[in-house]
């Protein structure tokens, strides 16, 4: 556990966003200390993306704010522009780029010397088991390879926050568990701080620290996976839980 008297790493206070005259993020507050991985947790078309659009900063809120270790980074007058927020994203729909290797792939975003940003890259491909595969491209990997190698690519210049949207859903379902199992493991290693998007409860119970259940643009429950298994806040939220595996 970080300091108690450190900010959070990710804050938002009464996050807002209409379509349509429609709230579909309403009034949404919550924070994730460094090292913590938070799951946001509910059925499609809760507004899950949306609320993890406004924060990596491609879209744009109609009220509330956005602090990252405290420092305000985004409210309705003012935004720091996503490329200088130094949060990663790691999307199902988000796709290696082609022509280039795993291992180009994996220092896209490094600056420093050569030497620092190979020793990094070789790390990285190292703990997430693709350094046999660092010449390829991605045409020639897996699925779940290619997964592989976004979380090194996402995780590689040490971003601050790394945002994931339902990044294992196009994914085999036998190889689901060990992917989320190593993707837990590297980034509790690596102290990033963590929202993490899912339909799925499975893969909250599984990977969360803290789960917000998200329903209808609102958080109706947050707690520890145990918590909201063993005391769901209503019948829904209890049948939501009840088809674990
Ligand atoms: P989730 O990720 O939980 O499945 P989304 O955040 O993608 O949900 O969408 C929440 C709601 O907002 C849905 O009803 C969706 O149709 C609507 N929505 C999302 N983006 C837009 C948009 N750009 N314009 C209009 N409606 C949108
Ligand atoms: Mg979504």
């Amino acid at each position: 556990m970080p300091p108690a008297n450190m900010p959070p790493r990710l804050e938002v206070r009464s996050l807002m966003r209409r379509f349509d005259g429609r709230a579909v993020v309403d009034d949404i507050s919550f924070a994730i200390p460094q090292g913590q991985v938070t799951c946001l947790l509910g059925p499609s078309g809760c507004g899950k993306s949306t609320t993890l659009r406004m924060i990596a900063g491609v879209d744009m809120q109609d009220s509330g704010e956005i602090f990252v270790n405290g420092a305000l980074i985004c409210d309705t007058v003012f935004r720091v522009p996503p490329e200088r927020r130094e949060i990663g994203l790691m999307f199902q729909d988000f796709a290696l780029f082609p022509h280039l290797s795993v291992a180009q792939n994996v220092a896209f975003g490094l600056s420093g010397s050569s030497a620092d940003k190979a020793a990094r890259v070789g790390d990285l491909l190292e703990r997430v088991h693709m350094a046999r595969h660092r010449d390829s491209y991605p045409h020639a990997l897996s699925g779940g390879e290619q997964q592989r190698v976004a979380l090194a690519r996402a995780l590689a210049p040490r971003p601050r926050i790394l945002l994931m949207d339902e990044p294992f859903s196009g994914l085999d379902e036998r190889l689901r568990d060990d992917i989320r199992d190593e993707t837990l493991a590297l980034l509790k290693d690596e102290g990033t701080a963590v929202l993490l998007v899912t339909h799925e409860p499975h893969e909250a119970m599984r990977m969360a620290d803290e789960i917000l259940l998200m329903r209808a643009g609102k958080i109706v429950q947050r707690g520890a996976p145990y918590n909201l298994y063993n005391a769901p806040v209503d019948r829904r939220a209890a049948a939501f839980f009840s088809d674990i595996n």
